[in-house]
């Protein structure tokens, strides 16, 4: 009985009259957190997300794998800093509504040059960085070995998960998150501390992302070779490159997934909140 009605209770959004007025709800071992935020052009996000469902989506895509642990996906106010990260202490995954904040202000202000709309900048931008973000808290909680920099196993660990959906909307995401890395590489100064940072530079980024994507499959991705944004040295070894980072995720995350045509089905509606 007091489990039955535990689960119920876990399936209830809490309205949390804290000072934060947070907007928390839990199902499972996934709980979100909708930080209230205190400025004005942060509250516009928020009821923005909010709108869109964009941790609940999340956390439907978190269905597919079964969590020993309890993960928190929170958006928040984080005093002007622009970032994103996992706490393994907390077990939870934070993106700052200042982070968003940064990414509209780069976004086009209809479509880019190459077609990439303002809403794929914007929405497949936070889509990559909460799969990258996921990606750590996957390797912590999961206890899974990680070989090479762990940044740049969260990239793949996002980019292969963005690969999986869908390719119209695969495509609309990869476009999108790569606008990102675009404008953050332009602003690389190529000093010490860039190539000192644990992090790859966004330009490498940027080509590992278009060559995962190359890779999985030609059809959907062949103008990024076609209209040069993929150099020729690099599109030979694409499609190796793909199935190594395929093979290394099929082998470690495999059996936490579940992986029934329902499991994929739901890693799809997930996504429903991005286009
Ligand atoms: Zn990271």
């Amino acid at each position: 009985m007091i489990r039955a009605l535990s689960l119920v209770l876990a399936l209830v959004p809490v309205f949390c009259a804290g000072p934060a007025r947070s907007w928390i709800a839990e199902q499972g071992r996934v709980r979100i957190v909708y930080e209230v935020p205190k400025a004005p052009e942060a509250h516009t996000i928020y009821r923005e997300m909010r709108a869109r469902h964009l941790l609940e989506g999340l956390r439907e895509t978190l269905g597919i794998i079964r969590l020993p642990r309890s993960l928190t996906l929170r958006l928040a106010e984080c005093g002007g800093e622009v970032n994103a990260w996992y706490a393994p202490t907390t077990r939870s995954v934070t993106v700052c509504y200042e982070f968003i904040q940064d990414v509209q202000s780069r976004a086009p202000k209809d479509v880019s040059p190459t077609g990439v709309t303002r809403h794929q900048a914007i929405m497949g931008s936070i889509a990559h960085v909460f799969l990258h973000e996921i990606g750590h808290a996957l390797f912590h909680l999961l206890d899974v070995p990680v070989l090479g920099r762990e940044e740049d196993a969260a990239d793949q660990f996002a980019a292969l998960l963005l690969l999986r959906l869908g390719p119209a909307q695969a495509r609309k995401i990869i476009d999108g998150s790569a606008f990102l890395f675009a404008s953050y590489a332009g602003e690389e100064k190529m000093e010490k501390g860039d190539f000192a940072n644990d992090h790859g530079l966004f330009r490498q980024r940027f080509y590992n992302l278009l060559c995962l994507a190359y890779g999985s499959d030609k059809r959907t991705f062949g103008y990024l070779a076609d209209r040069g944004d993929l150099p020729e040295e690099r599109t030979a070894n694409c499609a190796a490159e793909y199935d190594q980072v395929a093979f290394a995720m099929d082998r470690l995350f495999g059996r936490h997934l579940r992986s029934d045509r329902m499991a994929r089905e739901r890693t799809r509606r997930g996504f429903r909140w991005t286009f």
